[in-house]
């Protein structure tokens, strides 16, 4: 059982910003997209001794002694992680969702080599080719919206932004985008062009993993995903790819490599030193809570929860990015409230709501203090909130932004916040 009693002895300050922190987590409604909370396993196979041991290499092929038992924690991790994603090949040593992606430009592309992905404000990730990150500075990012009209991709408009650039890649995957992706759209046009068709899961693999979205394989070439966000794992990332051979002959005829290797060698030794073993054992028994038909309710659930969520806010007026979602998530366009994002997220952090303020797709405002904020189910969907929670959700979203100059309103929202907390207690195995 988990406590603190050691930590509260030796080093009472960090002691008590930890118990502090789960108090928070307790006491909100946790709506940030990429957020969630894991099983009290995933907890304890993360505190553990795992984290002493140097094991560079892969199961049995290791630089150091003494490796027996982070082999069988590993090779758990990868056969687990290979049947979720029905991949043939998986690497569960990246640190985090930003490294399994620099390691797959790193293996399969050389610097400067164009990629096509989504525009960052249309949805991408920083790691998409933001000017201000690795990916922006490295590579030649060329990148795809969506549609004024739909708001939603255009997979026409892909298509021509594809033939005309050229890419040596093309990436599929986003950090707040409501709808599900056509992989194989995605594969016809990479075939078109000749381009590898990489796809970054991170925000939605729990829900490709319960086999609600269409699967990402045999029509990407390579997969990264977190393990943190919908999956519901550890603090994290994977990299899962496809059969060897076949890629080996489509892009590789004359080379001895193959995708697996060249993706495995470019974790390890090319970007990451030691991998982290606690964690690695903790993405283990992630995976194996999520091959559980338990999880696959859970993600019905998250579903069903942002379909409600959707329904609420949309009834109180607010502006949904695409009228609505098929995934987890939420973009809301504060615009028609006269509510900036940033003001929107202080508000409702002070009510007791936490979310993240985000660019909305043609934003005419800064990344900075973007028009919208970004909201989810994963978290509140863990702690067992059902559709009847998310219409008072909304509804108290809505008391905040439409008082926002008023403190007592936000006083009481928090009250009303509390009282549904205690509903569903969070880690209540856990007394600290
Ligand atoms: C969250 C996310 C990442 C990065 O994950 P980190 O673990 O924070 O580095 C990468 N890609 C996408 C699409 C994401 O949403």
């Amino acid at each position: 059982m988990i406590n603190l009693n050691e930590l509260e002895k030796s080093d009472p300050r960090i002691a008590e910003a930890v118990k502090k922190e789960l108090k928070r987590q307790r006491e909100s409604v946790e709506l940030i997209a990429s957020e969630n909370f894991v099983s009290i396993p995933v907890l304890e196979a993360m505190g553990t001794w795992l984290t002493n041991k140097y094991s560079e290499g892969y199961p049995h092929k290791r630089y150091y002694g003494g490796n027996q038992f982070i082999d069988i924690s590993e090779d758990l991790a990868i056969g687990r992680a290979k049947l979720l994603f029905d991949a043939e090949h998986a690497n569960v040593q990246p640190h985090a969702g930003s490294q399994a992606n620099m390691e797959v430009y790193f293996a399969l592309l050389n610097l400067k080599d164009k990629i096509l992905g989504m525009k960052l404000d249309h949805g991408g990730h920083l790691t998409h080719g933001s000017p201000v990150n690795f990916s922006g500075k490295f590579y030649n990012f060329v990148s795809y919206g969506i549609s004024k009209e739909t708001e939603r991709l255009d997979m026409d408009e892909v298509r021509k932004i594809a033939l005309k650039e050229k890419p040596k890649m093309i990436l599929a995957g986003y950090s707040a985008y409501p709808r599900n992706l056509d992989f194989r759209e995605f594969r016809e046009i990479a075939d078109e062009v000749g381009a590898y068709l990489m796809a970054d899961v991170a925000h939605f693999a729990g829900i490709i993993a319960a086999r609600k979205h269409m699967m990402p394989f045999p029509y990407c070439d390579v997969v990264t995903t977190t393990t943190h966000k919908t999956l519901r794992g550890p603090r994290g990332a994977i990299i899962l790819s496809m059969n060897e051979d076949r890629l080996k002959q489509k892009y590789h005829p004359d080379s001895k490599k193959n995708m697996a290797r060249m993706i495995d060698s470019a974790v390890f030794p090319g970007m990451q030193g030691g991998p982290l073993d606690h964690m690695i054992a903790a993405k283990a028994v992630a995976f194996g809570e999520a091959l559980k038909p338990e999880f696959k309710d859970y993600i019905e659930q998250v579903l069903k929860n942002a379909k409600a969520l959707a329904e609420g806010l949309i009834d109180n007026g607010f502006k949904l990015i695409s009228d609505g979602t098929d995934n987890h998530l939420m973009l809301i366009d504060l615009t028609n409230k006269g509510v900036a994002g940033k003001q929107a997220e202080t508000a409702l952090d002070e009510a007791g709501i936490t979310c993240n303020k985000n660019m909305v797709p043609f934003d005419t405002r800064s990344p900075f203090d973007p028009s919208g904020i970004r909201i989810g189910t994963p978290a509140i969907t863990t702690r067992g909130f059902k559709e009847d929670d998310m219409k008072i959700i909304a509804d108290l979203m809505n008391k905040v932004i439409e008082n926002i100059n008023k403190k007592n309103v936000r006083e009481n929202v928090r009250q009303d916040i509390l009282n549904l907390c205690k509903k569903y207690p969070l880690y209540s195995e856990i007394k600290v």
